[in-house]
């Protein structure tokens, strides 16, 4: 009995347990639980109406991550659900999904509330997948590679379907939420430490807190899959997840000069790209592969502006703290 590949529809019991790191991150995912309706969106929107307190780049830079996170998350949710807990039958890991999934839904809600509190237009915001090309590149990456496995008589059994699948894992695990993700957190943040849309700022650092358990439990999830099926982790399938997590950085480099081609105060497009490139050895690394890049981490910030148990900040709206210390990693 592994991971996938045991009865479907059985109701599996889910005691005693036998991946304690699923049911670790289930616990985690808990702890760190918010609404986007927590957060004060009040200087927000004082900040948006005020034609002297954002510049037309840092509007724009603002619109394209709320365009191409509000479709990334709905994108992910539907893989988990129609995709992923067909095939991941470990009750366990089942439970995480659920939960997983619920954080989906938060996170959509999030871009629902700015919306709302901002009074965009949804027409454009939802558009944006399909109207900016560094956008639509991205999406598209994703559901193309991980297209077969929404086939109705997919199953994974035999090594080549399980490559599809572990393909998938990677394509929204390490792809989407782990590379993709993170130029548009980078932007966002940099903004939140000028003081500029901080309540967005803090709901991105909250949505980025709950990405990274996602990330964590789909390396774990994609680790898993390989040690008990050696077999399909060949060097020609190894080299192939390097080559498309380096085409990912590609698109997200791009994404990033697209985004914010003048970089913000202080900071220019190419230290966003360097960033890219740090975030994607780590996850290398993550699912055992060598790194490629070799590229310092140009924002050390992004991992202690998000450190838990964090001191209230005079900005801020709220203290953030977590119950679970250590479990999480930020970048
Ligand atoms: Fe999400
Ligand atoms: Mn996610």
């Amino acid at each position: 009995m592994g991971i996938i590949n045991n009865s479907k529809t059985d109701p599996n019991k889910i005691l005693p347990m036998r991946y304690m790191w699923a049911r670790q991150h289930y616990k985690d995912g808990v702890s760190n639980n918010w609404t986007p309706e927590e957060i004060s969106m009040q200087k927000d929107i004082e900040q948006w109406k005020d034609p002297a307190a954002l510049t037309e780049s840092e509007r724009r830079l603002i619109l394209w991550n709320l365009g191409f996170f509000s479709t990334a998350e709905s994108l992910t949710a539907n893989n988990i659900v129609l995709a992923v807990y067909n095939h991941v039958t470990n009750p366990e890991a089942r439970q995480y999904l659920l939960r997983q999934a619920y954080e989906e839904a938060v996170h959509t809600d999030t871009f629902i509330y700015c919306c709302d509190s901002l009074g965009l237009n949804p027409d454009e915001i939802y558009t944006m997948y399909t109207t900016i090309p560094s956008i639509h590149e991205k999406d598209d990456f994703v559901v193309e590679l991980t297209s077969s496995i929404f086939e109705p008589h997919f199953t994974t059994e035999g090594d080549e379907n399980i490559r599809r699948f572990v393909r998938d894992l990677v394509g929204f695990y390490v792809i989407m939420e782990g590379v993709f993700f993170y130029a548009g957190f980078a932007m966002m943040l940099a903004l939140k430490r000028q003081n500029k849309m901080i309540g967005v700022g803090e709901q991105f650092e909250y949505i980025m807190r709950d990405e990274s358990l996602h990330l964590a439990f789909g390396c774990d999830l994609i680790n898993t899959v390989i040690e008990e099926t050696p077999s399909v982790w060949t060097t020609k399938f190894q080299s192939e997840i390097r080559d498309l997590i380096s085409r990912s950085v590609e698109l997200e480099r791009k994404y990033a000069k697209d985004a914010c081609p003048s970089g913000l105060l202080g900071i220019n497009a190419e230290q966003f790209c360097d960033y890219v490139n740090y975030i994607a050895d780590r996850r290398l690394e993550r699912i055992g592969l060598k790194k490629l890049y070799n590229t310092e981490n140009p924002f050390p910030w992004m991992s202690q502006s998000t450190d838990l148990n964090k001191e209230k900040n005079f900005f801020e709206t709220r203290v953030t703290e977590y119950q679970v210390a250590g479990a999480l990693e930020w970048d």
